[in-house]
């Protein structure tokens, strides 16, 4: 027999993830999908539930001096109203589905779910984004790359719920997102992409690029990425060629339903040369 159980508290959630086999649910956006059953039945759960998206505790976004907080039920639709989230991230879920499925659908439930296409991973890799877990008596904060292991594969333990994620404030010079979808609410990316350059006094400082839906998980290679850091614009710009390249060989696209392989390892390289020569 499946239980269902709608903690009152963040204890109590924590208490019942140790005791039993429990599949969390925050907002239903991803599992509900997962789930259907047929047409005019109710989706079909075949392990113990744990309802997590009403714990007032987790909704929150706390602003400190390097860094937000945010409190993993909190909704995409709150994060997009918030004067303290980063305008990056809201660029992104702006994209994400719609209100109705924005107001309950969470970044935990978009990390959790470790979709190669998961519009809000690409910016949380480009941004060194931290998941806090917890368990009893027990909290893990790993960078999100260490979370996502592959296509809906993740290290968070059964006993562990995502209780926050963490962004280091960035203080970018320029800041990109570009969604490629069918069309422009409510569509899975076929590609997406975000980069990000700091410059002073025309000398890059900091160069990122991440990319989503062109391999099992986010592209972001933080080693390549120092190789174009402490050189003038105008060399990274000289560069594009080569960069591309090494892009190229990172990347691993597949067909699938929305799109194939050529495609998007066209549009991905694209979307790089745009962003380097827009600088
Ligand atoms: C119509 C529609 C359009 C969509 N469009 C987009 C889109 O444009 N871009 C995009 O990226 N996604 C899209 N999605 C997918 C979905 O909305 C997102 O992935 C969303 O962020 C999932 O959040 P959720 O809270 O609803 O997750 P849920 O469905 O509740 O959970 C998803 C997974 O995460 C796990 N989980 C959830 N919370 C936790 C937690 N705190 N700790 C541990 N595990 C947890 C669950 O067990 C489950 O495996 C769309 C979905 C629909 C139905």
């Amino acid at each position: 027999m499946v239980k269902h159980m709608i903690p009152k508290n963040l204890e109590e959630a924590i208490l019942s993830l140790n005791q039993d086999d429990y599949q969390v649910i925050a907002g239903g956006t991803d599992l509900m999908i997962q789930k259907r059953n047929d047409a005019d039945l109710a989706p079909l759960f075949k392990t113990n539930m744990i309802y997590a998206f009403n714990l007032d505790e987790l909704k929150y976004v706390i602003k400190e001096k390097d860094r937000i907080r945010i409190g993993s039920m909190t909704s995409l639709e709150t994060l997009l109203y918030h004067p303290d989230v980063p305008q990056l991230l809201k660029d992104v879920i702006i994209e994400v589905a719609s209100p109705g499925i924005r107001n309950v659908a969470t970044l935990a439930g978009n990390i959790a779910n470790a979709s190669p296409a998961g519009d809000t991973l690409v910016v949380l890799y480009l941004m060194d984004a931290m998941v806090v877990l917890s368990s009893l008596g027990k909290e893990r904060h790993l960078p999100i790359e260490k979370v996502i292991l592959g296509p809906r594969k993740t290290s968070i333990n059964k006993n562990e719920l995502i209780t926050e994620i963490i962004i280091p404030n960035n203080n970018f010079t320029k800041a990109s997102w570009v969604k490629v979808g069918g069309r422009r609410a409510d569509a899975i990316s076929k590609v997406s992409f975000v980069g990000a350059i700091t410059i002073d006094q025309d000398m890059v400082v900091d160069f990122r690029i991440a990319l989503g839906a062109v391999f099992a998980t986010v592209v972001r290679n933080k080693e390549l990425e120092n190789l174009y850091k402490n050189i003038s614009v105008e060399i990274l710009k000289n560069n594009i060629i080569h960069i591309l390249n090494q892009y190229q060989d990172l990347i691993k696209p597949i067909d699938d339903q929305r799109s194939n392989k050529t495609y998007r390892n066209r549009v991905a390289l694209n979307l790089i040369e745009d962003f380097i020569r827009k600088i």
